[in-house]
């Protein structure tokens, strides 16, 4: 038997669930399962498959749906309980419940209503493809899912672009070919990125290809499967002392040493104040 049943301290617990292999689960979350008066999850079934591998009981308690659909009703039931003195375990169906998953809505009521809330925390896609991806993970920007419409879509790209992380996508494997597409024409087609399918399952797959060369690939044979995409941040322009002067000498020519400035410091992609020093510099000289 790999859990106890131990005494929790009433209050809201969010346990994670695996993302692929059931073995992916804490001995902890399996104690918060065993052992809450209440139990909820997104999919109640998914929930109860997954006690009965792990030989958790039910114990004669059901298992209450919530989602972000749910309505007050559901809300009010949970919260019901907290207020009750009760523990309640919540669930979503894989990986860390509010990623890009429901629970937001009740972590902020109950802890509106001063009620502990905690987690026995477990895997999620967003960390898992990180760590196997090979890009920079110093800073990085969870998207989750884009848009499904395609100028929403790309709108919500264009304002990506200067995120100076890598950025992390959730992609359906519908759609992943023309989101690759879209991303390799509005952040770059060189732009370095991960394609990461199936973690932790039997196809686990890791592409790391430009933007262009994974949307070719996708756009020619589809895949199937759970997706995290990553991208890595812009790279830092080109910084040509030469084509910066002789740009910011022809801005001059019939600007103010502001909007000189400005115009050169978007087009080299280079913080304004340092533009405007130098264009200062060169104004200098020309007097
Ligand atoms: N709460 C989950 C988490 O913490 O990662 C995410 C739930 S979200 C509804 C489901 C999406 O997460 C999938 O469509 C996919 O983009 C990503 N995902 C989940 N499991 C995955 C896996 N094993 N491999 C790759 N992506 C996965």
């Amino acid at each position: 038997m790999n859990f106890r049943t131990v005494s929790l301290a009433p209050g809201l617990y969010f346990v994670g669930t695996p993302i692929g292999s059931a073995r992916d689960i804490t001995l902890r979350a399996l104690d918060v399962l065993a052992s809450a008066d209440v139990l909820a999850a997104e999919d109640t079934r998914s929930l109860r498959h997954l006690m009965d591998i792990h030989g958790v009981p039910l114990n004669g308690r059901q298992v209450q749906s919530y989602h972000d659909h749910s309505g007050d009703g559901a809300t009010a039931r949970l919260l019901g309980a907290l207020a009750d003195g009760q523990s309640v375990a919540y669930a979503s169906e894989a990986g860390m419940p509010l990623i890009a998953d429901p629970g937001y809505g009740l972590s902020r009521a109950a802890a509106e209503a001063g009620h502990l809330v905690t987690a026995a925390p477990g895997p999620s896609a967003v960390v898992t493809a990180l760590t196997l991806g090979g890009l920079p993970t110093d800073a990085f920007f969870f998207d989750g899912f884009l848009p499904s419409a395609k100028a929403a879509r790309r709108n919500r790209l264009s304002e990506l672009q200067d995120v100076p992380g890598t950025l992390v996508f959730y992609e359906s494997p519908k759609r992943v070919a023309q989101t690759l597409a879209d991303a390799a024409e509005i952040l770059g087609p060189d732009r370095p990125a991960v394609l990461a399918r199936e973690l932790t399952k039997k196809f686990e797959e890791l592409r790391r290809k430009p933007l262009s060369e994974l949307a070719r690939d996708l756009a020619e044979a589809p895949v199937k499967g759970e997706i995290v995409l990553l991208v890595d941040r812009a790279g830092k322009p080109n910084l040509n002392e030469a084509d910066l002067e002789t740009d910011l000498k022809q801005a001059l020519e019939n600007m103010t040493v502001r909007d000189a400035a400005d115009l050169v410091s978007r087009a080299h992609g280079l913080p304004r104040r340092q533009v405007y020093q130098a264009a200062l510099k060169l104004e200098k000289g020309r007097a």
